[in-house]
């Protein structure tokens, strides 16, 4: 494909809400969207080769798109017109009420068979770049599967960015995670490169288990093409070597997880430390936090996060599982020293009714909306407007726990 040029004061109105993704699953991305259990589409007799582009419903859209030099397809009643090749291909009912819920500018990627799948969401207040699947730590609460992390996913980097050409240059927010981001390896600096050069006003999240940064020529290079707007969340598990490896499964991870937190705050990144709460650290948050006070005050925030029971989690859900008001209340001394020095803590996935009246106003909606669960029970809750439910693959374990507030 050719290149193409930024995409500059388009008007893409968007609302905005709290952002906040723990692990983004390529799997949950290609099977949910907007509500639909399955988006990808097929299109029959489809011989343009395997590519990206994006999506028009209008002349307008299609006019600015192609205006862009963008692959492009055009919804035109039941077809699909591709440019610049001006080719047409009729759609199966089926197809066509799928392709019907992308909106403009929403981008896709269709393979030589004609099987394709929403890759960029125009609307949604958050788009993953899910750069590998793969991960260098084996964490025992990890919500993805061995096995999952294992398979190296079909799209590989070069195709990430070639994908950051076709998002529109006012995309609100963009979370780039895996897997672990760097096992990609040094291209990923060319893909920091392009957002930072297209996506100037873009707010971006990097999630990384932080090892490759504890290596200062990776912390300099990423210094040297950051996108202005990054944020840097990285997980501490514990207060040393052995309480966070243990987690982690994976000798000398947090001498280098702590290399990496310090490499970048010295470079004057915006970095927030992620702590999720479980059986096995439960007992010790309070240590993890003056470990944050005493080394690493500066840091931008601290995110005190509740269980996801999927994947490694769910497997070893004996070792890992406690209820949500349980983790917090073990959290609570932590979160106060936090406080008391002056650093902003958030506590994200915990349902209202597992923390302290008092603590509500840390308390994030960040699970990601189709992932979201109510009990029977919250019918009677007069804070179900404020609170961010429980994960759809953790209710199992804490309905029991549900408490309205009367
Ligand atoms: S009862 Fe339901 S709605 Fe109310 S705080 Fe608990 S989980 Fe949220």
């Amino acid at each position: 494909m050719g290149k193409l040029k930024i995409w500059q004061n388009t008007g893409f109105n968007r609302k905005i809400n709290t952002i906040c993704r723990f692990y983004f699953s390529w799997h949950d991305y290609v099977l949910f969207y907007r509500g639909v259990t399955v988006l990808q589409f097929n299109i029959k007799n489809y011989s343009l080769g395997s590519k990206l582009f994006s999506i028009a419903h209008n002349q307008d859209a299609l006019e600015k798109l192609r205006g862009k030099g963008l692959n492009t397809a055009h919804l035109f009643g039941p077809s699909l017109m591709f440019y610049p090749e001006k080719e047409s291909f009729p759609l199966t009912c089926k197809n066509l009420e799928k392709l019907s819920i992308c909106e403009n500018y929403d981008v896709l990627y269709v393979n030589e068979q004609g099987d394709g799948w929403v890759q960029f969401a125009n609307e949604k207040d958050d788009n993953p770049l899910i750069l590998t699947q793969r991960c260098n730590s084996n964490c025992l609460m990890c919500p993805t599967s061995v096995s999952v992390r294992k398979k190296e996913n079909a799209l590989c980097i070069d195709y990430n960015i070639e994908l950051i050409k076709y998002i529109p240059s006012d995309a609100k927010h963009l979370t780039i995670t895996g897997g672990e981001p760097f096992l990609v390896g040094d291209r990923i600096f060319d893909l920091f490169n392009e957002i930072k050069n297209r996506l100037p006003d873009t707010d971006c999240l990097l999630l990384t288990n932080g090892r490759a940064l504890g290596y200062i020529p990776y912390a300099d290079r990423l210094l040297l093409c950051a996108p202005k707007r990054l944020i840097v969340g990285v997980p501490l598990h514990g207060y040393n070597s052995d309480t966070h490896n243990r987690i982690t499964q994976t000798a000398g991870s947090f001498d280098q997880t702590v290399s990496g937190i310090k490499n970048l705050l010295f470079r004057g990144f915006n970095v927030e430390i992620r702590i999720v709460v479980s059986k096995l650290n439960c007992q010790f948050i309070s240590r993890i936090a003056d470990l944050i006070i005493n080394e690493f005050p500066h840091v931008g925030s601290v995110k005190i996060m509740g269980l996801e029971m999927l994947g490694s989690a769910a497997k070893y859900a004996e070792d890992i599982w406690i209820p949500y008001d349980v983790a917090f209340e073990y959290s609570k001394i932590g979160i106060i020293n936090l406080i008391n020095r002056g650093i902003d803590v958030g506590l994200y996935n915990f349902p209202l009714c597992a923390v302290d009246n008092n603590f509500h106003l840390l308390c994030q909606k960040s699970i990601t909306d189709y992932k979201i669960r109510f009990t029977e029970k919250c019918d009677d809750c007069k804070k179900k407007q404020n609170c961010g439910g429980i994960f759809a693959g953790t209710i199992r374990f804490a309905k029991n726990n549900v408490m309205p507030w009367r």
